[in-house]
């Protein structure tokens, strides 16, 4: 055979350089076909990189090992395997790193298998057969509707799929083989077009344009929450149908979103293709093909959306731009937002970042010129923007029942607003009964044995958590500590506490929570969401999945029990964060005719974010903040990159920490160079961190600097260092 008939395969495992293959003589390959091949022991897919012939260093003929399959469908496009060497080198990992999030379904690759679904069969239930709860739910779900997929049922019923199986075996399910996985029938762009605003008018035409044309731009999208962003990119969508291009609209959590879905069917007849972390394996392998194969036109996703083989991509929409949940914050650590507008650029299309508190980062680009800016003033249909006051808690007057979080002021309100038949919704940003418990004895504090982390007690399911790395335990009945039983006392409120204090105040209202404890997947959502609509909900309670999107007309009265929450800490975008946070909590009051309120409950009323809130000053407030971090040089005004040193041996962790403080480039000018320091979660899931920050003007490209530092300590297999380029939690 020819001596060029060698092929460079890309794995998707952590290696910075594709392999050589030999390609059977029948065997016809191009740059982005997904084959399989040997490595070792093993059989694994990956994408043809390139032709062998003169790149890397040769392996002889004779050792080459031949590919094993060709996998019949559409080669990963070339734009798609440059995104993934660009994000490769952006984020300094290995480009089969990258490559595995675009392959996250490697099964994709294997033909489809037939779907079976599970239904309950006639048999009655055995006597010997133990009902556990999770057994009891899956049984209840399945008693009426048509049959589901394990995972859709596991998922729903909260437990694995093992336990769907286990029934089956037992009779008391039986199967069904399941063919009916969507189809993606094409959004029709001229299905249900709403009658736009003046402004919505402009702002959709200014968007469909930019698509239509094609070409690389970006724009944000500003506009209060209830302006009509959402109505104004379905229009981009839309332009984006009509010439044949693919559309991609990223949120920051797509499990959460079942009222933007509904709304996209409505808009476009049908809904659109889904991509998220907790879809089940065949519906993710079946969506990654249709995707592939240019049939799924609009895809909906979290930030891993942005990864898949799109052959023609003419738009991305990222909504909520500023959310912090676009950061993946392990494994390849990337910002999807700051990916998108690359991905865009290597694409050339538009691509819309929309939002109504938008990051600094954002806002300092659309402002030097780098991206064009279009904004929605007002509320669609003229609701008016809630009224926002703040309730002093460090007043007398003000300050809660011992062992209670609610004030006076925000109780009278609740009240009024439910005697009004209106609605009311309380927000803490704190999961759980209480974020410590310490005994009354000695005041031993309930510690994570696997991070530097309080436990914090759930007791809707009676347990103790970590929020960190999921750890749960059992209320201890006696103290660890002094043994003395029975003295455990919670400290501080968390959602669960307040819906307990609500319930006694109210014993009559209609109560409901929204936290992620309380809500197991998409359809739980819906139907808290459904009941809130109807009116059947008088008080909601919830943390921040609360705070996103939702539309409830009846709602007109915002509590924020702990508006501080967000600004401890050594978080650089704190304030930031906090006051887009509360923006938007405060956005889901009045949202129709009836006015809405905001009321926040703090202890630093004189506090910037505060002042910007109560008095909607967003754009003075983002000045302030802007100009503070330019004389710190601190990003978007100055590059920033750090380095999480870990390993299980604190002694070897701080040695090769210690070792790459002394090999930093300290003699730089231009370089700062902090650390190493603990980080804040000193163990996190029994791993011992130390971390080191490094900021550079923003003309300067970090990577560079930081290859160039990193070569020059050794660091055993046993110790992991993370690169975090543009780092936004710092925990
Ligand atoms: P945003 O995304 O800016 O928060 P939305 O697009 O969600 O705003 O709009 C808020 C609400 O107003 C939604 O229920 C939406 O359907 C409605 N709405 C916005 N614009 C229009 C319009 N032109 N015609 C009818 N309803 C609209
Ligand atoms: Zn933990």
């Amino acid at each position: 055979m020819a001596p060029s008939a060698r092929v460079r395969v890309q794995l998707p495992l952590p290696l910075p350089e594709p392999y050589d293959y030999r390609v059977p003589g029948d065997m016809a390959l191009v740059p982005g076909s997904y084959v399989e091949v040997p490595l070792g022991p093993r059989r694994l897919f990956g994408v043809v990189w390139a032709d062998g012939d003169g790149q890397g260093e040769r392996v002889e003929e004779r050792k080459l090992r031949p590919v094993m399959r060709a996998i019949d469908l559409p080669p990963m496009p070339e734009i798609t395997r440059r995104f993934v060497e660009w994000v490769a080198a952006y984020t300094m990992s290995p480009v089969g790193a990258v490559l595995r999030m675009a392959v996250s379904v490697s099964a994709a690759l294997e033909d489809p298998r037939a779907l079976t679904a599970y239904t309950r069969s006639d048999a009655p239930v055995p006597d010997d057969l133990r009902l556990t709860p999770a057994r009891k739910r899956i049984l209840e779900i399945l008693s009426d509707g048509p049959p589901r997929l394990a995972a859709d049922v596991a998922a729903e019923a909260g437990c694995g799929t093992g336990v769907v199986r286990g029934l089956a075996e037992a009779g008391v399910l039986t199967t069904v083989p399941m063919l009916a996985l969507p189809r993606f029938p094409r959004p029709d762009p001229d299905a249900n077009p709403k009658t736009l605003s003046g402004a919505q008018r402009l702002a959709a035409d200014d968007l469909s344009a930019k698509v239509s044309a094609g070409g690389y731009s970006a724009t944000l999208l500003d506009g209060v929450t209830g302006s009509g962003k959402t109505e104004v990119y379905f229009e981009a969508v839309a332009a984006a149908l009509r010439t044949g291009k693919q559309a991609l609209v990223l949120l920051p959590e797509i499990a959460l979103s079942a009222q933007w879905l509904d709304r996209f069917a409505q808009r476009f007849g049908v809904r659109p293709a889904e991509w998220h972390s907790e879809m089940a394996p065949p519906l993710r392998r079946h969506t990654w093909r249709a995707v592939a194969k240019g049939e799924a036109r609009v895809v909906v996703g979290a930030r891993s959306a942005l990864f898949l083989p799109y052959p023609d991509l003419g738009l991305i929409v990222v909504d909520e731009e500023h959310e912090a949940a676009f950061k993946q914050e392990d494994g390849v650590i990337y910002h999807a937002r700051d990916m998108a507008v690359a991905r865009a650029h290597l694409g050339r299309f538009p691509i819309v970042l929309a939002s109504a508190t938008p990051s600094l980062e954002t806002l300092v680009n659309a402002e030097n010129g780098r991206y064009s800016r279009i904004d929605l003033p007002s509320r669609h249909g003229g609701a008016s923007m809630p009224d926002v006051t703040l309730i002093d808690m460090r007043r007398k007057e003000q300050a809660p029942p011992a062992r209670q979080w609610l004030s006076p002021v925000l109780r009278e309100a609740l009240s009024q607003t439910m005697l009004a038949g209106e609605q009311g919704m309380l927000f803490l940003n704190r999961r759980g009964y209480a974020p410590l418990t310490l005994c009354r004895g000695c005041g031993h504090r309930l510690q994570c044995p696997n991070c530097t982390a309080w436990l914090v007690e759930h007791r809707l399911t009676k347990r103790l958590q970590c929020h960190h790395c999921g750890y749960q335990a059992k209320s201890p009945d006696a103290c660890p500590e002094c043994e003395a039983e029975g003295s455990f006392v919670a400290c501080g409120p968390g959602v669960e506490r307040v819906a307990e204090e609500v319930a006694a105040l109210f014993p009559d209202a209609r109560i409901a929570m929204m936290t992620s404890d309380t809500l197991s997947g998409p359809q739980a959502l819906r139907t808290v969401i459904e009941q809130v609509k109807e009116g059947a909900v008088d008080l909601l309670i919830g943390t921040q999945v609360m705070a996103k999107g939702h539309h409830f007309p009846m709602l007109t009265l915002v509590g924020v029990v702990d508006a501080d929450l967000g600004l401890a800490g050594g978080d650089p975008r704190a304030s930031e964060r906090t006051f887009q946070l509360l923006h938007q909590v405060a956005g889901r009051a009045g949202r129709e005719e009836r006015p809405g309120r905001v009321m926040l409950q703090t202890y630093m009323p004189e506090n910037p974010v505060m002042q910007a809130l109560a008095s909607h000053d967003r754009d003075s407030f983002l000045a302030v903040e802007a100009d503070q971090r330019r004389q710190l040089e601190m990003p978007p005004f100055g590059r920033m990159a750090a380095l999480i040193v870990s390993g299980e041996d604190e002694g070897a962790v701080d040695a090769i920490a210690a070792a790459l403080g002394r090999a930093a480039p300290r003699d730089r000018e231009d370089l700062t160079i902090l650390g190493p320091a603990p980080a804040p979660l000193a163990i996190l899931r029994g791993r011992y961190r130390r971390r080191l920050l490094i900021k550079g003007p923003k003309t300067l490209s970090l990577q560079p600097v930081l290859y160039d530092w990193l070569s020059r300590v050794e660091v055993p297999a046993s110790i992991r260092v993370q690169v975090d380029i543009d780092p936004y939690s710092f925990l």
